[in-house]
Formats: structure tokens, sequence, C-alpha cells
């Protein structure tokens, strides 16, 4: 085809779109190329005076897939041999266009690949199709503005299709954002409720534990006074009954020297209770202040060794208290610390009727575990925790005597120590009572 007058772009153009669908491109592709064409032609028209039009079916080099080629050689050479269409939009509609050959054979091309499903065309068919296109006498410039209103409308009415689809699919947003917002603020009401009932808790138990202190706190109070109280009347008692029993007193009958002797007994062990009721009481309320110092282990351990050897009077139970490895200081209160380690081990000598009780001393890391071991009757796991609880003594244990108050004291005061007092033991197996300081002290 000849391209000289402005009117030729629109034979040029038809005749596009007549091959396009002649050789099987899909109706969107026709409209492509043939506005791709048309632009191309009029940029060629006004840049050098027209050009002649070949349409051509070739084999895509790459692909081996068949293509519509369309040559545009120019009718006056190329400025500088190139070509660049006015709109960049027109690159897009084509697969490939650009220039091709040199000099004199520069033609301006482009090309779009046939649908991989259409039957390939044979050398018959495209003469048959070259045929058929010749008897088709090019249209009017009317006909095809006509026939290019048709496919501006029928692409406006796609874009419009397009854009209903858009609208579907914000409005389907917008609803799913809706529900999000829904759960978000469900969620958020749930999580303030929890936290209400949270506080609302806490506030309780606040309260509960105000209370609870309370209640420790006039107990404490109420066995300080009543031991406070017994301890003037229980000593004079115990005085008294030394002086009726005095050999300078009268002289008593044997009945009731031995009565006197019950008397100030029973007055001795009431003072015992009475005093370690105090001590408890006292290392309760807070009011004792540990006495913080340098201590060697040593010189406490060998203290130990010493009162304690005279406690131990069976034969068959052995008193061993080992020598703590240097360096052995702990900062701690000495008096306190003692006080524990003879409260467990007084215990061990009590509750041991053969084999050894023994204190030994080690060094972890940062801290001292002292632990006083013994053979004797152990104490049930079930009982581990109760055995710490003021006045309890395990069932059958208490015929050799005690009050029942010497481990809770011995826990607190460990507790004030910064430390801790732990049992691990088992019925007929012995018992070891382990007492974990800080070296640093608390
Ligand atoms: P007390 O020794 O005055 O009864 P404690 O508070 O020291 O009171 O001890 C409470 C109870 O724990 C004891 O009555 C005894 O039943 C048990 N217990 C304590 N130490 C030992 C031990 N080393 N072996 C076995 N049982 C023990």
């Amino acid at each position: 085809m000849a391209l000289r007058v402005e009117h030729d772009i629109f034979l040029v153009r038809q005749r596009g779109r007549e091959v396009a669908a002649a050789v099987g491109l899909e109706h969107q592709d026709q409209v492509r190329l043939a506005t791709a064409l048309s632009e191309v032609a009029r940029d060629l028209l006004r840049s050098v005076a027209g050009a002649d039009v070949t349409f051509a079916v070739d084999l895509d080099a790459r692909t081996g897939r068949q293509l519509l080629r369309v040559d545009l050689a120019p009718a006056r050479p190329l400025p500088g041999g190139r070509y660049e269409p006015q709109s960049g939009a027109v690159a897009r509609l084509v697969d490939m266009l650009g220039v091709t050959g040199q000099g004199g054979d520069t033609v301006v091309r482009m090309s779009r690949r046939l649908p991989a499903h259409a039957p390939a065309l044979t050398p018959e068919r495209l003469a048959e199709l070259r045929a058929e296109l010749a008897d088709n006498a090019p249209g009017t410039a009317l006909d095809e503005l006509a026939a290019q209103n048709a496919q501006l409308i029928s692409a406006l009415d796609e874009v419009r299709s397009q854009r209903d689809e858009l609208a579907v699919l914000n409005a389907e947003l917008q609803e799913t954002n809706h529900g999000v917002m829904a759960l978000y603020n469900q969620l958020t009401e749930e999580l303030e409720e929890t936290n209400r009932g949270v506080v609302a808790l806490y506030a309780e138990l606040d309260e509960k534990s105000a209370q609870l202190r309370a209640a420790s706190e006039s107990k404490s109070r109420f066995l300080a006074n009543v031991s406070h109280e017994l301890r003037a009347p229980v000593t004079a008692i115990i005085g008294l009954a030394r002086l009726l029993a005095d050999s300078a007193s009268d002289p008593l009958t044997a009945e009731q020297a031995r009565q006197v002797g019950l008397i100030r007994s029973s007055a001795t062990d009431l003072l015992t209770l009475v005093n370690e009721l105090l001590d408890l009481a006292k290392a309760e309320s807070g009011r004792l202040e540990p006495n913080w110092t340098e201590v060697d282990l040593r010189g406490v351990f060998g203290q130990l060794r010493g009162t304690l050897r005279a406690l131990s009077n069976r034969p068959e139970v052995e008193l061993v208290v080992e020598e703590p490895p240097a360096p052995a200081t702990v900062r701690s209160d000495e008096v306190l610390l003692a006080q524990v380690l003879r409260n467990l081990l007084h215990n061990g000598l009590k509750f041991t009727e053969r084999g050894e009780v023994r204190l030994r001393a080690e060094r972890q890391d940062d801290h001292w575990s002292l632990s006083v071991s013994d053979t004797g009757v152990g104490v049930p796991p079930e009982l581990h925790e109760r055995i710490f609880e003021e006045f309890y003594q395990v069932p059958g244990t208490t015929r050799v005597g005690g009050t029942g108050l010497g481990l809770p004291y011995a826990r607190r005061l460990v507790t004030l120590l910064g430390g801790t007092l732990e049992l691990t033991s088992a019925p007929g197996r012995g018992s070891v009572f382990t007492v974990v300081l800080p070296s640093g002290g608390a």
C-alpha cells in the first residue's frame, strides 16, 4: 500500500485491521495493531512524506511462532536513520516496533505474534487470504471512521466494566474493613473489661493481704504480751520451788520434795515455752535487726562443737562438726546464725537414736550451704512444710519433749539473714536441713 496523503492513513489503518483479522489475531489485538499502524503512518507522512506499507506473515526467530509483520519503507530517508513515535504509548500496542535495515533499505517495522492456539497459516491459506483481501475494495475514510468509533465505544465499554468491577471490589474491601474494625473494637472492649476485672481483683488481693498482715501483727503482739506477762510469775514459781527444796529451808517429806521437784520442772518447761514464744514474736514483729559483721564460720562451728557435745548423751550417736573450707567468712549475724545451727543440731540429736549428726559447710559460687544431717527417724514428705508451722510436731515424736516452735523460729531467722532453710528427708532415712546463705549477706 502506498501512503502518500492524509486520506491514506485511514486506508492503511483499515487494511491493517482487516489483515490482522484475516491472520487470526484476536479482536483486541486487531484494534491495537490498527491503532499503532495509523499512529506510525501519521508520523511518517509528516516527517518523510509517506511510506510504502507491506504486510507479511513471518516466523518469530526466538519462539518459532508465526507473527504478523508490517514494514513501512519511508518515502524519504528517515532523519538520522531513526524513528521515534510521537506518542510513547504506541510501542506498547505491539510486540515490537523499531527500525531495521540500513541506508536506502531502512524500514520502520512492527510485529505482533499470532495467538498460540490459532491454526498455522500454510502458503496455500495465505494465498487464499491475499486473494480475499484483494477483492475487498478499500472503504472510504467515513467507513473507517465509523469502524474506529465502534472500536472506541467497545473500548470505553470495557473500561466501564472494569471500573464497575473495581467499584465492587472496593465495596467488598470496605465491608471487610468494617468487619475488621468491628472485631477490633469488640476485642478492645473485651480487653478493657478483663483489665478492669484484673484491677478489681488486685485491689481485693491488696485488701486481703493488708487484713492478713494486720491479723498476723495482732497475733505477734498478743503472743509477745502474754509471754511477757507470764515470764515474771513463772520465774517466781521456779525461784520459790528452789527455795522450798533448799536445804536451808524447813525439811520436806519425801512426797513433798517430789511434788516440789515436779512444780519446778513444769515451771522450767513453761519458761522455755514462754521464752521461745517471745523470741518468735520478736522475730515476726520485724523488730529484730541483725547485727551484720564478717562472721568466721570456723569460730561458730568450734563453739557449737563445744557446747553441743554436752547434749549428746547417747554413746550410739556421734556428733561430727566438720571444719569449714577456708576462707570461711560470711556476712551475717553471728549470734542469730549460731542460734539457728544450734537449734537444728539439737533437733538432730533429739530425733536420732544411733548413727551420727553432722554439720558441714560448703561454699558454692556466691553462697554458703550449711547442712545439718542426721541418721534419725526422718520426716514423711507430706509433713516437710508442716513442721515449719508453729506448734506442729510429727505425731509420735512428742515424747522427746519440745514446743514445736524451734523450726518456725529458725526459718524466720534464716529469712532475716537473707537465706533459705529447706529439708530433705524420708522416714527411717534420716534428715538433712540445709541453710543457704548469700556469702555477701542479705
Ligand atoms: P520441737 O523440736 O521443739 O518439737 P521444732 O519446731 O524444732 O519443735 O520441730 C518440729 C517437729 O519437727 C518436731 O517435733 C519433730 O517432729 C520434727 N523434727 C524436727 N527436726 C527433726 C529431725 N532432725 N528429725 C526428725 N524429725 C524432726
